[in-house]
């Protein structure tokens, strides 16, 4: 970490002690949940643009989604884990923090279950995808039929360690390609002229776009 990452990191405010539980197990069985400048800061994102409806991707054990409802508790708040351990641990944590009827749990491969809410005609406010990195530019073409003018949708994990800026860093050749497809998505993504976007690195990198049309 270096210094700018420590300073930032020493000073995000401090959680509740139910939020730092799922912290701590989260970090003892290596959950990828977000770090916590960056999930602050998605927070910070949910409290400005007051979403009635968030789409997820990638619940893991349901602390981001928790802290998104937390920052807005009037949202409703869908979301998408294909694991089913993930799934199951993600309804124990949603269920003790009493969230069951704000939160909808789906089980399943985001790009199918993604299909079916499109098949519903649904669409949301804002969405966050923290799933496979890999699949990034699949998952934004598969959500487009979900936004509209306004929807704000924010990406975890765009700057991949560092990885899309230093490929020296990179020594095994998975790496070097999932690193390619992250560096690709973000070019587009910049580059979409149906989105206003942004590249914040915090965390392991942030993308935020805006929407100008239907
Ligand atoms: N958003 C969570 C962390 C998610 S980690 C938080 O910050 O608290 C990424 C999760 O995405 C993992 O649990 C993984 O199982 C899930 N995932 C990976 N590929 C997926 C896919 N294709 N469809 C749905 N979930 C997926
Ligand atoms: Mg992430």
């Amino acid at each position: 970490m270096n210094n700018l990452e420590q300073y930032l990191t020493e000073h995000v405010t401090k959680r509740t002690d139910d939020f730092e539980a799922l912290e701590a197990f989260a970090k003892e069985h290596r959950v990828p949940i977000m770090e916590p400048v960056s999930m602050n800061f998605l927070t910070q994102l949910v409290r400005i643009h007051q979403p009635e409806t968030i789409l997820e991707l990638g619940t893991a054990i349901g602390y981001s989604a928790l802290r998104m409802l937390d920052a807005n508790p009037a949202a409703r708040l869908t979301t998408i884990e294909k694991d089913v351990k993930m799934y199951e641990l993600a309804q124990s944590n949603i269920a003790k923090h009493q969230k069951e009827s704000s939160i909808v749990q789906l089980q399943g491969d985001a790009l199918e279950v993604i299909a079916e809410l499109v098949a519903n005609e649904q669409t949301f406010d804002f969405i966050f995808i923290d799933a496979a990195k890999a699949q990034y530019q699949r998952f934004f073409d598969a959500v487009q039929p979900l936004t509209k003018k306004g929807t704000m949708i924010v990406c975890d994990n765009i700057l991949f360690k560092g990885y899309v800026v230093d490929e020296s860093k990179i020594e095994q050749k998975r790496l070097r390609s999932l690193t390619k497809k992250i560096q690709q998505f973000n070019a587009e993504l910049m580059q979409n002229p149906n989105y206003h976007s942004s590249i914040v690195p915090i965390g392991d990198g942030v993308s935020i776009s805006v929407k100008l049309n239907k």
